[in-house]
């Protein structure tokens, strides 16, 4: 019997997201065995933070880069760093609303609940408004000796909203205020892992536990070397802000086995095997009588598909109603729900080949 069964606590076949709330993703055997591995002996988490850091820089074509625990860790983290730099007195002080560079830019479109995250530090939020055609010089305006960074979300949602990320970074650049990118489920594709900071962006901030599939409380931070030094001064083990987010040696080198799997991961028969989820899911919800399309790119603007299915009056259910009766069903099926809630939403990111046959049954149960 296995642990969920014996704990009598339900499994679910994701097909909604990377979301925290049911395990945020599956570690493939390669993360298990590397973390099996480093759970056998001690060594020094300074040392081994350096070679998994150095390692995940090249993998990922970057100055540096580090493991922090989560990518909501890492935005706490990387705030620390750029509020208090990597100065031993001052991040013993931290979190402090006094602290030198106490601000940090935010577009108010882009805050969200992650946004909570920053504030840890003792920082303030400072919100500027949405795209307008004053924007320059209102961030111009925005930017004093108090600023630590602007923080920034890369998602299609906000492009319309938020000034493009290339003004954002120029200004920037000019005052030397760093800019942090929260690109947290910003993959595939997997040049995202180069592109920001290639564009200039300071650094930035991916979640370990989503596409990634690493340990699920890891994130990565990676760009400039300088801001990834002062990460660490504000992380455990150091007596710091980021003390309590500890990461451990297991998560250090399974978050390393994850990148390493993930950046040598033949990305076309991936994008192949997503594809080939969402026509199997459509062409199967249209024998049903449903309306299905496929939409891309992802919810975030990543590069990948996703299967909308239409339910009508005739079949008995609104797309709210599918989605529940899927979710409460043996086992569970999670999936989502359009903006309009018109449609629910198949995500092939997390949908394990034979997972694909069970959602077509059961679909073909509820409304076939
Ligand atoms: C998921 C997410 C986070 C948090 O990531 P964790 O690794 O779960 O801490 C932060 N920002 C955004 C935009 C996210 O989507």
């Amino acid at each position: 019997m296995n642990i969920y069964k014996r704990l009598g606590v339900k499994e679910m076949i994701n097909a909604a997201d990377s979301y925290t709330i049911i395990g945020g993703s599956l570690m493939p055997d390669e993360v298990i065995e590397a973390m099996s591995e480093a759970a056998r002996a001690f060594v020094s988490i300074e040392e081994l933070h350096d070679a998994v850091g150095k390692r995940l820089a090249e993998l990922t074509r970057n100055e540096a880069a580090m493991v922090t625990g989560g990518a909501a860790a890492a935005m706490a983290i990387a705030a620390a760093a750029c509020m208090a730099g990597a100065d031993g007195e001052l991040a013993g002080k931290l979190p402090c609303a006094e602290a030198g560079r106490n601000e940090i830019l935010l577009y108010s479109c882009q805050n969200n609940g992650f946004v909570q995250a920053v504030r840890l530090t003792g920082a303030k939020v400072i919100e500027l408004e949405d795209r307008n055609p004053d924007s320059d010089r209102q961030l111009r305006e925005a930017i004093t000796a108090r600023t630590a960074c602007l923080l920034y979300f890369v998602s299609t949602q906000f492009e319309r909203y938020a000034p493009p990320l290339g003004d954002v970074i120029s200004i920037c650049r000019e005052r030397g205020v760093p800019v942090i990118v929260d690109a947290a489920a910003q993959l595939p594709p997997v040049s995202n892992l180069w592109a920001y900071t290639e564009m200039g962006v300071d650094l930035v901030i991916f979640s370990g536990g989503k596409t990634l599939r690493g340990p699920q409380n890891t994130g990565l931070v990676v760009g400039r070397a300088d801001l990834i030094a002062a990460c660490r001064a504000h992380s455990s083990p150091r007596s710091s802000v980021g003390r309590p987010m500890k990461v451990s040696k297991e998560s250090l080198v399974g978050l390393l086995a994850a990148v390493e799997r993930y950046v040598g991961l033949d990305q076309e028969e991936l994008s192949r095997q997503y594809e080939f989820a969402v026509e199997t899911i459509c062409a199967h919800a249209r024998r049903l009588g449903l309306r299905a399309e496929r939409l891309y790119p992802g919810p975030t603007g990543q590069s990948y598909p996703r299967a909308a299915l239409y339910p009508d009056p005739s079949c008995g259910y609104t797309a709210e109603s599918l989605q529940a009766e899927l979710k409460s069903g043996e086992p569970a099926i999670w999936v989502g729900l359009s903006e309009d809630k018109a449609a629910i939403l198949v995500n092939p990111l997390h949908l394990q080949d034979r997972e694909i046959a069970l959602v077509c049954d059961r679909l073909a149960r509820l409304v076939g």
